[in-house]
């Protein structure tokens, strides 16, 4: 931890708010465990944290208090429920993640930060435009399901292989020049077609990965709080290590099972 942080923490002033967005329609496989994640490991390091419900009937304004946003992956149905909600709340959302508000979006979420989800020939449905791709569903039940190895391309990361499970019927393509959370080393990724998994814009990470993802990734999830805590303080922080070791031999069997270990 360096001078500065340090002087800034155990004031009272070091909490932050996990905006854990529709968690009774948007958790798959896991994914609820990243808020579980990401509040042990920043008390771990005496900062303060709690995690806020922000569903349908929250206000919008529940989002902007949030100084980290976590939403997990469904089926499309209730992929549907929730677009048609936060529809209406997307200005909120689109205005903390362009501030800097570090988010993770895991699949439904991700397809549905995106310009629009389409499946089949017939269903389209629209996204909120924050993340600049959109995904396809061909619809014939052909799921790229799998572990994944990527690596990330997250500046300041400390450990830039990430690993994981991945069960989508979506593809996703980025637009432009919209940058991928990682390169894939192993698994599907975005599409199956060009080498990348995920998007970052700002510091949201949109990622097909579930898992959940931060189980076998504490880099990921210390890199989302030290940008929460910068976001929110102004200030950069030194995250103290923590005792990984059951984390490193999860990571272990996975990397060993993708040959890149
Ligand atoms: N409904 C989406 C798809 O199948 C997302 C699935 C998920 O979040 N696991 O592509």
């Amino acid at each position: 931890m360096n001078e500065t942080t340090e002087k800034n923490m155990g004031t009272g002033r070091d909490h932050l708010v996990i905006g854990w967005l529709y968690p009774e329609l948007m958790s798959t496989y896991g994914d609820q465990g990243n808020v579980r994640i990401l509040l042990d490991r920043a008390k771990g390091r005496g900062i303060s944290a709690e995690a806020r419900i922000i569903s349908l009937d929250s206000p919008a304004r529940e989002i902007a208090k949030a100084d980290l946003l976590f939403m997990g992956g469904a089926q499309d149905q209730s992929q549907k429920i929730v677009s048609d909600d936060l529809m209406k709340k997307k200005s909120v959302l689109e205005e903390a993640v362009k501030r800097g508000v570090p988010g993770l979006y895991v699949c439904g979420a991700y397809q549905l930060l995106g310009q629009h989800y389409a499946i089949g020939e017939h269903t389209k449905m629209p996204g909120l435009g924050i993340f600049d791709c959109h995904t396809e569903n061909p619809g014939t039940g052909n799921r790229m399901i799998g572990e994944i190895v990527l690596e990330a391309e997250v500046p300041g990361i400390s450990d830039r292989l990430v690993a994981g499970f991945e069960n989508h019927g979506g593809r996703t393509f980025l637009h432009n020049s919209a940058g991928s959370f990682g390169k894939v080393k192993s698994g599907f990724g975005n599409n199956g077609e060009d080498g990348k998994e995920g998007i970052l814009y700002k510091n949201s990470i949109g990622t097909y990965l579930h898992g959940p993802i931060l189980s076998k990734n504490p880099a990921l999830a210390d890199w989302l709080i030290g940008k929460a805590y910068e976001i929110k303080y102004g200030l950069p922080v030194e995250l103290a290590s923590l005792d990984d070791d059951f984390e490193r031999k999860a990571r272990a069997v996975l990397l060993k099972r993708a040959g890149i270990r």
